[in-house]
């Protein structure tokens, strides 16, 4: 995991964001947008065991999610949420520069998970795994990310996720995603001046 930055295998391609938006945070509801595509999960709202941490809201779009890589890291959501485990992954893809810094998730990558309903992490072997998967991608990529559920608590930054955002995932443009398959949210945040800060992202084709 702590290869993640050295994982970075291109700089900065100069291209517009991608058109095709199907959705986009704010504007669209993403409860029936999981709803419609089959990532919601009968449950019921829980009490968060972790602390939330309170994220302001940055509104400027720039993060965008490939519906494939979306489907791929909502549908991990949805099958260990039906196990009553919470999920985890890396997004991959590319950070470019047209007005500003933006980032694409192109694909999402996961492994072993070491998961129960209120904790997530991966397995000592999954790091190899994960590493190995990523050893296939047969295309210049960057990490830009990492995604996780929660389960019918709600979509947050808890304590601990900030701490690894820290810890792993402190560059300008890596994102978290929070997935709630129960209470149908999901949202992206960013470290920003080493504050987390809720993000808007879209969801193109
Ligand atoms: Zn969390």
């Amino acid at each position: 995991m702590v290869k993640i930055s050295g994982e970075e295998k291109k700089k900065y391609k100069i291209q517009p964001p991608p058109a095709n938006i199907i959705f986009e945070y704010g504007k669209d509801d993403i409860a029936k947008y999981m709803e419609e595509n089959g990532f919601a999960v009968m449950g019921k709202r829980k009490r968060a065991e972790e602390e939330k941490v309170e994220s302001r809201w940055q509104g400027e779009l720039d993060f965008y999610i490939r519906e494939k890589a979306c489907h791929k890291f909502l549908r991990h959501c949805y099958e260990m949420a039906l196990h009553g485990k919470e999920a985890m992954g890396f997004l991959i893809g590319d950070v470019r520069q047209w007005n500003g810094i933006y980032s694409v998730v192109h694909d999402a990558v996961t492994a072993s998970l070491d998961a129960s309903p209120v904790y997530v992490r991966f397995s000592k072997e999954a790091y190899e795994e994960i590493f190995d998967k990523l050893d296939e991608i047969d295309y210049e990529y960057v990490i830009v990310g990492w995604y996780h559920s929660h389960l019918g608590y709600t979509s947050f930054m808890s304590s601990i996720d900030i701490e690894t955002q820290r810890k792993y995932f402190n560059q300008p443009f890596h994102a978290a995603i929070v997935v709630d398959p129960i209470e149908k949210q999901m949202k992206s945040f960013r470290l920003i001046n080493n504050e987390c800060i809720e993000i808007p992202y879209a969801i193109f084709r």
